[in-house]
């Protein structure tokens, strides 16, 4: 059946609202859609929130706070897109969501926290949703001696730029170490935090220039160390019509690349127990499994273990969808429970490919003394010896 008429989605809608599978793990073990974990309430959930949407549309329902309040309260995780059966329709679930939250922006319901996002993105000192002034990253050019024009870019983000600089650095140098012939441009945000709360009226000018930079480099590939840039980059560019001209690649297949064409080797041993958590934006929005796992594998004496809930149905961090600016409270809270489960495993090191998952796990980890080393991936390779052959 091909979805086309209102009918049809009006029954597509009323048959999830009475469903529920998207809330849990594929096999039921437990809970897994962040927002009805919290609330326990239909609304809060996957069908709940759609049929939300679809009132609020039709007039049925009138917009208020409280009702934009339910549109917001979702981390975007994507796991109601994974563990949702109907296929004709899960793939843009989080789609809705965020239609739904660009609705509410243009009819003056943006809530107020979210609303720093676009005041500071959009401020010409700045161009980062955290208030920082922006970084030219010319001085950084100077310091890893970058040439203007080379095969790569390396899109830093703004997390790493301004938030986690251990890894940006660490990214620096590993790609430095690898001989990777890249530089670096006058970024401006990716604006993935604009369209995960639906303030995408500056988004094409942000677009304009990250790929105008990039071309004008004269790269051909693009590797940032960010899931959230990855994503942003690599699939939402396109919806807003624009041709990059360039690949995208995340770190990590970078590196898997280099290992599987055995241009690098790992040699020293990191003899720890390692534990790894899937970055929503890497994993169930771009697919992304078992990359990370396959490095984490070809580092000798590593003994990697995996967390209950894994690849697919992860259990989110908690910071994405403008949650961590929203409800920084609840962010938390939801990156503690992925810790507690990551003690589970004996784990002693978390490792993920995303510096958003990276600050919010480390802000729990911090405020429940939970004793964890939380590090990028990036970050433990960086540490290590790696042969490098010609
Ligand atoms: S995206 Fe995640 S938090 Fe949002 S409704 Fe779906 S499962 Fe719940
Ligand atoms: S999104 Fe899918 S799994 Fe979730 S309630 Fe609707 S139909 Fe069911």
């Amino acid at each position: 059946m091909a979805i086309q008429e209102e009918q049809d989605w009006r029954d597509i809608i009323h048959r999830c609202f009475r469903c529920g599978y998207c809330k849990f793990t594929y096999d039921f073990i437990d809970f897994n859609c962040p927002s009805y974990k919290k609330h326990r309430f239909e609304s809060y959930s996957t069908g709940g929130r759609i049929w939300l949407i679809y009132g609020l549309m039709t007039g049925e329902l009138h917009w208020s706070p409280s009702a934009v309040n339910v549109l917001y309260s979702c981390s975007t995780c994507g796991n109601c897109m994974e563990n949702c059966r109907f296929d004709k329709f899960n793939h843009f679930i989080v789609d809705f969501i965020e239609a739904g939250r660009l609705e509410a922006v243009k009819r003056g319901f943006c809530p107020e926290k979210q609303k720093f996002l676009i005041e500071r993105i959009s401020n010409t000192k700045m161009y980062n949703p955290y208030g920082e002034n922006n970084s030219d990253n010319e001085a950084l050019k100077k310091e890893y001696n970058l040439s203007d024009k080379a095969e790569w870019v390396y899109y830093i983000g703004c997390t790493s730029n301004y938030r986690q600089r251990e890894l940006r650095d660490a990214t620096l140098r590993l790609l430095k170490k690898l001989s990777i012939n890249f530089t670096l441009i006058d970024e401006h945000c990716c604006t993935s935090p604009l369209l995960r709360t639906g303030q995408i009226e500056i988004v094409n000018e942000f677009i304009t220039h990250n790929i105008s930079k990039i071309r004008n480099s004269g790269a051909i590939k693009v590797v940032t160390s960010c899931a959230g840039c990855y994503r942003t980059f690599k699939s939402d560019y396109k919806k807003f019509g624009e041709e990059l001209g360039f690949e995208v690649y995340h770190t990590g297949e970078l590196i898997k690349t280099l290992l599987e064409e055995g241009k690098i080797t790992i040699k020293s041993k990191y003899e720890r127990i390692i534990t790894y958590h899937d970055p929503c934006h890497l994993g169930r929005h771009m697919g992304t499994y078992e990359i990370p796992r396959e490095i984490i594998n070809a580092i000798p004496d590593v003994k990697f273990v995996e967390m209950k809930r894994n690849k697919e149905n992860a259990w989110c961090c908690g910071a994405g969808g403008g949650v961590k600016i929203g409800y920084p409270d609840w962010a938390i809270e939801i990156s503690k429970e992925r810790l507690e489960e990551a003690k589970e495993t004996g784990a002693t090191v978390i490792t993920s490919m995303c510096p958003f998952c990276k600050t919010n796990l480390s802000d729990a980890n911090d405020k429940f003394n939970m004793g964890f080393e939380i590090i990028d991936l990036i970050e433990i390779l960086d540490q290590l010896e790696i042969e490098i052959k010609d």
